[in-house]
């Protein structure tokens, strides 16, 4: 392959990262651009300042599983360079279901941390629009209107609510699969409690009509410091309340997390409002392909929303993308 093929990626999540390392192992010049302040996407991790200082919270996914065998190996590589491990969280009874689940270490963000290593991502870089330019190449316009160079090809990897906007004027095809995907929002609340909760577990998950996960920051591996747990609100539940104020997020809550734990008042706590974080409808329901490619205008997308709601979706469809990008320019190189 050619290195004169230039590609550039919006979106450094999963998705565009794993799309990446196929281009870049494939000899194709990759760029990134990420609105993101630095590394995490839906794997975040919020420094918070708290009365007790600095402290870190996991405030997006918390952890993945691994089923595929590429993704599997993915794993393997990340677990031997320290950056993920296994975690096996004190469940609330009843809530064990035997799943092998994976963590970034110290912190979510470490996986993608790791997976932009050696590539060119340019972080707090906001894409609004790819337009064509006259030499017939491609560029990603920022909203401030500065373009953000010249590509033979623009892939999207963004979750689907904000890919259709990207994609519509020149692949409108794409556009309507990533209109046809729906997420689903998620409430998230870091709460620090001094004293601890005197909970007998690490892990929550249930029935409940207001929270759908809770977890022990500090029962995971490679956390320490001060009781700090991260809450998830069930989808209905964050729908209900997506527009409130994030106090009134926090507090409705942490008195269900009261109710299920008996944990005293939070010492501190924030709310984060994650608009599209678990994909509900994926799009290959309609088009069937892990990956998005259109060959004629050279725009692609991936991401989670192609196949399903959870990280190793995300992998997967970006190297399906990656791969069919590849065959694209592999002929003319
Ligand atoms: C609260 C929560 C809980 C979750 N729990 C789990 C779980 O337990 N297990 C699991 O497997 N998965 C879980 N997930 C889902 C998982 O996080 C996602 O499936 C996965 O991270 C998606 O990766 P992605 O690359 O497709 O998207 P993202 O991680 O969203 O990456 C997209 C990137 O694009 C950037 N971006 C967006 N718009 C623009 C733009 N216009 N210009 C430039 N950059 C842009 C964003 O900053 C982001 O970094 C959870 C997600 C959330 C939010």
């Amino acid at each position: 392959m050619s290195s004169h093929v230039s590609i550039a990626i919006i979106g450094a999540g999963m998705a565009g990262l794993s799309c990446a390392r196929v281009l870049a192992a494939g000899g194709v010049q990759v760029r990134l651009f990420d609105k993101g302040r630095g590394p995490g996407g839906r794997l975040s991790t919020r420094r918070a300042q708290t009365p007790l200082g600095e402290l870190r919270f996991d405030h997006g996914a918390q952890f993945f599983t691994a089923r595929s065998d590429r993704f599997r190996q993915l794993v393997r590589q990340l677990e031997t360079g320290g950056h993920v491990a296994r975690w096996n969280p004190r469940w609330a009874p009843g809530h064990e279901d035997g799943a092998e689940r994976w963590t970034g270490t110290p912190g979510m963000n470490q996986v993608i941390k790791a997976l932009s290593d050696g590539l060119n991502v340019s972080w707090s870089q906001q894409v609004s629009a790819i337009e064509r330019r006259a030499d017939g190449r491609l560029s990603a316009i920022t909203a401030t209107g500065d373009q953000l160079g010249a590509f033979d090809a623009v892939l999207v990897a963004v979750p689907a609510e904000q890919a259709g906007a990207l994609l519509r004027p020149l692949a409108p095809t794409l556009a309507d699969e990533a209109d046809a995907a729906r997420s689903a929002p998620c409430q998230a609340v870091m709460a620090l409690f001094d004293p601890p909760v005197a909970a007998a577990f690490d892990a929550w998950r249930g029935d409940d009509p207001v929270l759908q996960l809770a977890v022990r920051e500090t029962g995971r591996p490679g956390r320490g410091g001060p009781d700090r747990w991260v809450l998830h609100a069930t989808a209905d539940w964050s729908r209900a309340h997506l527009e409130e104020p994030p106090e009134v997020v926090a507090e409705g809550m942490i008195a269900a997390f009261r109710d299920l734990t008996g944990a005293p008042l939070p010492l501190w706590s924030a709310a984060h409002r994650w608009r599209y974080a678990r994909v509900e409808a994926p799009a290959s329901a309609g088009s069937g392909s892990p990956a998005g490619w259109n060959g004629a205008v050279r725009i692609g997308c991936c991401g989670d929303w192609r196949i399903g709601g959870r990280i190793e979706a995300a992998f997967l469809s970006g190297e399906a993308l990656g791969q069919a990008v590849l065959a694209e320019f592999a002929p003319v190189s």
